[in-house]
């Protein structure tokens, strides 16, 4: 074992790696366990119990059981276990963003970024536990009164991609207790260890047993189908790709179950002559950078104002050539490892194809040789109009850049794509800034700054980024049906 695996050994001894149905840590039924391996150099990290859709089924019997008493738990008391949770992982924040950083690939520095931002959730949801109400209404006719009441929908199944293990958790975890639904969580196979240490967490602070189950397997689609094939089930929010979303969506037909879609996304970042150009380079390395460039929200298609193109590229690709790029747990590392080599390949074969196509690296290009799965910072100007890599979501530290002269054009690019999850606008012109944050079909925009997520803001897309909001006061509602009651006086 190489120095460097035994430290990670040791990151690893407290985290759990077996299934938590119904409070009980168990394996799974067949003793099946699967690898969870380190993007750096592909090296095993932990073996996880793989789950067949019996243990699946248990999870939600589990959750299914837990469900009327949790939701007659008294709000306060909902909203006070989340706290705690919030508490405790704040006190472990370390550990967590070791674990996130050792299956994930990120720098650790970013790593601790998704800790507090993850754990946000579970303090806003905290606070929004005791704000559900109804409302009391005179019929517009008169004569009689309307009554609203709001319920938790049931229990839910919560299906999570790897690029963030604890945010895309604790972003449907949160709303989810506090409205007083119980769940049964898939993380992704690449990255279930963050989700068992947060389940253990939930536990250790009082989660009552089968109020949180999780749910580790490498047989995603077997398990989606048996659980979303039983009637109790009665919600089921997605984070993912696009392709996986709408089949679920299908699937979700059978029993009419209620569905959050955050789906994948292509985020035009659109600089006009009038931008800070230093405040719009800054915004396009957090948009473009977070996270490696794998994240849903990652700036994926730079339109540029024809008079600043040349100087906004210049910029962009010294500050892209001069980041870091290694092992995340390492000092001074600014780019971590893509996920997996498939990543790689598809993120190469895009540059490949803009290159081409006639698009100029300005910086970077092509992935370095050796152990682990990296990709190094690019920047291609002059990309040449419908190329691939901007009609498909990168999902690496690539940014492709095109020039555009008019206001009208450089709208009609951005709204020219199936995607519509969020959108970066620059400029110091308040009307502009307005009119075409309104222009844009995007369920965000980013006005003047490279990041939009936080846990009071409504988060989520429209057209094939999908629906439903994760945050924000519309957060919780996704987790509550409503029942209307009709009174004659
Ligand atoms: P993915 O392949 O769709 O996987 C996401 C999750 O779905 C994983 O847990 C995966 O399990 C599971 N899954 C795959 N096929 C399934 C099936 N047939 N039935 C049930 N579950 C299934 O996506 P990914 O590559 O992990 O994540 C990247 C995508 O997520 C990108 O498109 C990104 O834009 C999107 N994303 C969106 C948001 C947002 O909020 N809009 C946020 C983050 C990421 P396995 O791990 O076992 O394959």
């Amino acid at each position: 074992m190489t120095q460097q695996e035994s430290a990670a050994h040791q990151d690893l001894a407290g985290v759990e790696t077996r299934l938590l149905v119904g409070g009980e840590w168990r394996d799974a039924e067949d003793g099946a366990t699967f690898e969870v391996l380190d993007p750096a150099d592909g090296s095993v990290l932990a073996r996880v119990a793989d789950a067949g859709t019996g243990e699946a089924l248990e999870a939600l019997d589990a959750a299914a059981a837990a469900q009327a008493e949790w939701a007659a738990t008294a709000p306060r008391k909902r909203g006070e276990l989340l706290r705690a949770a919030y508490e405790a992982v704040n006190a472990r924040a370390d550990e967590f963003a070791r674990v996130i950083s050792l299956e994930m690939g990120k720098p650790l520095a970013e790593a601790r970024g998704e800790v507090v931002y993850g754990n946000e959730f579970l303090r806003w949801f905290s606070e929004e536990a005791v704000r559900v109400h109804g409302r009391w209404m005179e019929n517009p006719a008169g004569g009689s009164r309307m009554l609203t009441m709001k319920k938790p929908v049931g229990p839910c199944f919560f299906i999570t991609p790897w690029n963030f293990p604890l945010a895309m958790g604790t972003r449907k975890i949160g709303p989810a207790l506090a409205a007083g639904c119980t769940v049964v969580v898939k993380p992704a196979s690449q990255t279930p260890l963050t989700m068992l240490l947060l389940a253990q967490v939930l536990q250790e602070v009082g989660v009552p047993p089968g109020v949180v189950n999780v749910v580790t397997t490498t047989s995603s689609r077997e398990v989606g189908e048996a659980l979303m094939g039983d009637e109790r089930l009665r919600k089921v929010s997605f984070t993912g790709s696009t392709p996986v979303g709408r089949g679920l969506v299908k699937q979700s037909a059978e029993h009419l179950q209620r569905v959050s879609m955050e789906l994948g996304g292509n985020a035009p970042f659109v600089v006009f002559a009038d931008a800070d150009l230093d405040a719009a380079v800054d915004g396009a390395m957090v948009a473009k950078m977070r996270n490696m460039g794998e994240a849903c929200t990652a700036a994926n298609r730079f339109l540029v104002h024809a008079d600043v193109a040349d100087e906004f590229a210049a910029r962009l690709a010294e500050r892209m050539g001069s980041l870091t790029v290694g092992r995340g747990q390492d000092e001074g590392v600014d780019v971590g490892p893509l996920i997996d080599e498939d990543a790689v390949s598809s993120v190469s074969q895009l540059v490949t194809d803009a290159v081409h196509g006639g698009a100029k690296v300005l910086t970077g290009g092509t992935p370095p040789e050796g152990a682990g799965w990296f990709y190094p910072p690019t920047v291609l100007l002059d990309v040449p109009d419908g190329a691939e890599i901007t009609r498909e979501e990168i999902f690496g530290p690539v940014a492709p850049i095109t020039r555009f002269t008019e206001e009208e054009e450089a709208v009609r690019a951005a709204n020219s794509s199936e995607y519509g999850l969020v959108a970066y606008v620059w400029t110091r012109d308040l009307a502009r800034s307005l009119r075409v944050s309104e222009a844009l079909e995007f369920g965000m925009v980013g006005l003047n700054t490279g990041i939009v997520s936080n846990a009071a803001a409504p988060f989520g897309g429209v057209k094939a980024s999908g629906f439903g909001r994760e945050g924000g006061f519309e957060g919780i509602e996704e987790y509550l049906d409503t029942t209307y009651v009709a009174i004659p006086l």
